[in-house]
């Protein structure tokens, strides 16, 4: 048996060959297996490998297979980033303070996705409790971007979209409160869609900032992460913002009928704010960017300059937010009752303070300072209530665009992947390249990043839109029909024509 057709394959042709019995489930698992264990330890997107796991679940979607009892991602392989709690087997969140933590339970999307029959091959590195851009401050080492080992992949979602644009796994899930599922989707070259907040239950996602945080899904296509969508959302009572409504198939929305195949996409209005296209992105970047709407064109949207006048209030809003949540959120590691403790200490407050010193990384320690530095009397009025102001009107701006169009559109990131530890020192400069994707989560809207191009040095360029409150399909279809005509999505870095094929 050939690896090459398997590993490369998208999800429809692994279901369709597992239900063909051309393969099997064990068999597709430990194709995925042998593969990370040939590649990740150059790439290090995952943080655990659960062998022995991935095979018993494989074991029993064979059995599922057998009985005609499949559904659509039974027996297929994934990777979950390793915020989302996992019964018996580590959740790390990327944190020395959680290094040793193994959860009693799953998290929802964790036991959606086991009951859906898709086996879990490990846990995808990250960002340290999910704050960054770039999977450097993760404690198991930075993640490589699979385009270029000396870049970054992204993040905070880093290690699993390395392992999708690796094809370490054909899926995986992710989590966006300020970018982290579109931005390593861009930089890796690889499709993810981060829905409206309240679609997907954060019940048992370690939460950074809870009012910002969302699970999303990474696949190579619209397809693939709308196959992987529909199986992760759904209410749930034990997450007080999941909102009740009716499961969507996103994957059977791609195919439904046309009455113009030439133009799939005649009726769309894209919007294209004047301020995502202001100064600060690269020519390269410009130019793809025009090129992919050229394309949106053809397929038949029409496009129509709007404008968002406070979107570049975002940057100072998100920053002032998110940091408060998580200094509240990350309170409750105390070295108590789990995580980190300090060996030794003179009483309980120097255990607090050397635990939380010690297990906390320096990005994480930044914003807890910051965050109960803006929440402080005296400096709340000045510094979080005026946030929550900016965040009003942001997400004002976008009721009022949404008048005018049906989808908004821009680059994801207004740069490429950058160089290991290139923005190390200017932690300012790595907030401010989230300028595109943070006001979609103060909006609580739903964006997709996909592939639209490359940098001169190889590295990709992703595409941004923007759908208003659940708009998740026509964001999917979109971007499907955008697929259907080009092939961006296709390339592949070079090591995998290497000959672990
Ligand atoms: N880069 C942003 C931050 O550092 C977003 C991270 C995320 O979406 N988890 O907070």
């Amino acid at each position: 048996m050939t690896a090459a057709p398997f590993i490369d394959a998208p999800v429809s042709a692994l279901r369709r060959a597992l239900d063909d019995k051309k393969i099997s489930s064990v068999e597709l698992v430990t194709l995925f297996l042998d593969r990370i264990a040939a590649l990740d330890t150059s790439i290090n997107a995952f943080i655990t490998v659960d062998r022995d796991g991935a095979l018993a679940a494989a074991r029993a979607a064979d059995a599922r297979i057998a009985a005609g009892t499949a559904g659509p991602l039974t027996g297929i392989p994934l990777g979950h980033k390793d915020v989302f709690c996992t019964e018996g087997m580590l959740t790390t969140c990327g944190s020395k303070m959680l290094a040793n933590f193994v959860s009693p339970y799953d998290a929802h999307v964790v036991s959606l996705l086991k009951a859906a029959g898709a086996v879990s091959l490990g846990k995808t590195n990250m960002d340290e409790f999910a704050m960054g851009s770039s999977t450097e401050s993760s404690h198991f080492g930075p993640t490589r971007n699979p385009w270029a080992s000396d870049h970054v992949p992204g993040g905070s979602s880093g290690g699993s979209a390395a392992a999708v644009a690796a094809r370490l796994a054909p899926i995986a899930t992710g989590t966006d409160t300020g970018g982290s599922v579109r931005q390593p989707a861009s930089f890796c070259g690889i499709t993810g869609i981060k829905p409206t907040y309240g679609l997907v239950s954060r019940y048992g996602l370690i939460a950074y900032a809870s009012s910002l945080d969302q699970g999303g899904a990474f696949g190579a296509s619209a397809e693939d992460c709308a196959l992987l969508l529909s199986a992760m959302t759904g209410f749930d009572r034990r997450d007080s913002t999941s909102l009740e409504r009716p499961v969507e198939d996103y994957a059977a929305a791609l195919h439904a009928p046309l009455a113009d195949a030439a133009k799939p996409l005649a009726g769309l209005t894209i919007g294209l704010p004047k301020e995502f296209f202001a100064a600060g992105m690269s020519d390269e970047i410009r130019a793809a960017t025009a090129a992919a709407l050229d394309q949106y064109r053809k397929l038949g949207a029409v496009t129509r300059e709007i404008s968002l006048p406070n979107a570049n209030l975002a940057i100072p809003a998100y920053y002032v937010i998110a940091p408060a949540e998580a200094s509240s959120n990350l309170s409750r590691f105390d070295g108590v009752r789990y995580g980190h403790r300090a060996a030794t200490y003179a009483d309980l407050d120097d255990m607090y303070c050397k635990s939380r010193s010690e297990g906390f990384g320096a990005e994480v320690q930044r914003r807890i300072l910051v965050g109960t530095y803006v929440l402080s009397h005296g400096y709340y009025d000045a510094y979080y209530l005026q946030a929550q102001k900016l965040r009003r009107l942001i997400a004002e701006d976008f009721r009022r665009a949404f008048t005018e169009c049906d989808l908004i559109a821009g680059p994801t990131s207004p740069v490429t992947a950058w160089a290991l530890g290139a923005m190390r020192d200017d932690p300012v400069q790595m907030y401010l390249a989230d300028i595109y994707t943070t006001p979609v989560n103060l909006a609580g809207l739903p964006g997709i990043s996909h592939p639209a191009g490359f940098d001169a040095a190889g590295l990709p360029i992703g595409l941004q839109l923007i759908g208003n409150y659940f708009a998740e399909s026509r964001l999917l279809t979109a971007t499907h029909h955008f697929q259907q005509a080009t092939d961006w999505h296709l390339r592949q870095p070079a090591l995998l024509t290497d000959a672990q094929k």
